[in-house]
């Protein structure tokens, strides 16, 4: 007989409900004991899992009670039909399968043992996707589908679809898009078992980068009148991605550039400070990518203000010039602590990104919406054994197959939620400890989900 599905992680509520279900929701199930006799009996039953089940460790089981069943053994009396109805909660997990077993004891002959219809638990969660204007979402059925199979037995439910937010090249991820999801999101009544997929251009915060640069002048004697014709040229290596080709008005305020001065050093004597325009500092060696991406500068001084100070005799000395930058620093995806949402981007590091590559930042981010990866404390399943926080990465992840020396990482992940996918090689799929644990995650308390999708 095939099992009936239980949802186990959302209310029992018609809402949650859908038209195909044929199975019920929550965790609490009904099994149903029929004696061949149709008399009044007691009869003692016991839950049976599938062998295959998940299985939580004790400490799991004493930090949270929704991951063991309840009641797992009992005795009932039949009603005058011979039937006997048992409620049972169970667990937490996804892709179980359980049965109730009940038997009445005789004394003269055999024992009689009947069998309950079998229960699958599933999970079931929903999420909308909503597309900035200008950025085409990827198709995202076959992370759907992974999510629904085995292991990790969450089915994921897409509603209100064809919803946008405007144009905005680069977003500072939740305070951003947040404000700007929220009317668009159709999913408040699911609260907190639904989440909003934002596909957005750039996401980027800003920082700033300082550079001192030095190079040998000396200023020639008086007789030397061309000066102010002269431009000396001085290249800077930023090593930073400068803040540029990612809004237009930033650009037009050349706004990469945050300030710029110069002064000439005279090898004996005070220095003297020289006028340096904005406009004298130009983007270098690029763009490197296809969209852009600058990280050096070159400074044209013209000598004019210099020709002010020329005396009879050279003078020896040097040029310093001090600039402060306004810089670039990307992320492929986020996942709003506590928030319903995730943002997507479809270009980092002036290039676009690919499908895979979004897909794999969006698995990443719904395991962060799931909970993953929990630490073993509170109501959290046991952290799998590549758990870690921090060391590079925002949150807590899985570094299986890596290695975190002298701040560095090393090696190959095999799991999706290592903290980055820079290189473009962390796995789309959770690694052999992680996905146990995705199929146990106690969903019923999302722990990254709550009732809001804005700050
Ligand atoms: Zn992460
Ligand atoms: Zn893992």
């Amino acid at each position: 007989m095939a099992a009936r599905k239980q949802w186990v992680n959302v209310p029992q509520h018609g809402k949650y409900q859908r038209k195909e279900d044929l199975g019920q929701l929550g965790r609490t199930v009904r099994f149903e004991l029929a004696l061949a006799k149709k008399l009044v009996r007691q009869v003692s039953y016991r839950l049976v899992a599938n062998p295959a089940n998940a299985t939580y460790t004790t400490s799991e089981k004493g930090r949270n009670l929704r991951f063991s069943p309840d009641p797992s053994t009992g005795t009932g009396t039949t009603g005058p039909d011979g039937r006997l109805q048992v409620f049972v909660e169970l667990p937490a997990a996804g892709g179980d399968e359980f049965h109730l077993e009940g038997k009445k004891h005789n004394i003269l002959s055999k024992d009689e043992v009947v069998k309950s219809a079998p229960v699958a638990t599933v999970r079931r969660l929903f999420f909308q996707s909503v597309t900035m204007v200008g950025v085409t979402a990827p198709d995202v059925t076959s992370i759907v589908d992974a999510f629904g199979a085995d292991p990790i037995h969450v089915e994921l439910v897409e509603k209100g679809k064809g919803k946008t937010i405007p144009a905005k090249s680069v977003v500072y991820a939740f305070d951003d898009v947040g404000p700007k999801v929220k009317s668009q999101y159709q999913l408040k009544i699911y609260d907190p078992y639904a989440f909003v997929i934002a596909w957005v251009e750039y996401i980027a915060q800003e920082g700033t980068a300082t550079r001192s640069h030095e190079i040998p002048q000396t200023l020639p004697e008086r007789k030397v009148k061309d000066l102010a014709d002269t431009v000396v040229s001085a290249s800077v290596h930023v090593g930073e991605w400068l803040w540029h080709a990612l809004d237009s008005t930033d650009d037009l305020a050349q706004s990469w550039l945050t300030s710029c001065t110069c002064a000439f050093i005279p090898d004996v004597g005070a220095e003297v400070p020289l006028a340096l325009p904005k406009s004298a500092v130009k983007l270098d060696k690029g763009p490197q990518f296809t969209h852009g991406g600058y990280e050096d500068v070159l400074i044209a001084l013209p000598m004019g203000e210099l020709a002010k100070l020329q005396t009879d005799a050279a003078i020896p000395g040097k040029l310093r010039f001090a600039l402060t930058f306004r810089t670039a620093v990307f992320s492929g995806g986020q996942s709003g602590e506590h928030l319903n949402l995730i943002t997507i981007a479809s270009k980092a590091m002036w290039k676009d990104r690919s499908d895979p590559l979004r897909l794999n930042d969006l698995v990443h981010e719904i395991g962060h919406k799931l909970g993953m990866v929990p630490d073993g404390t509170g109501a959290a399943l046991d952290a799998p054994a590549g758990y870690y926080t921090g060391q590079g990465h925002n949150g807590a992840h899985c570094g299986t197959g890596a290695t975190y020396t002298n701040n560095a990482w090393n090696g190959a992940p095999t799991c999706v939620m290592f903290g980055t996918d820079r290189s473009g090689t962390r796995p789309s799929t959770f690694c052999s400890a992680c996905a146990p644990v995705v199929r146990k995650l106690d969903l019923g308390a999302p722990a990254g989900l709550s009732t809001s999708v804005s700050p």
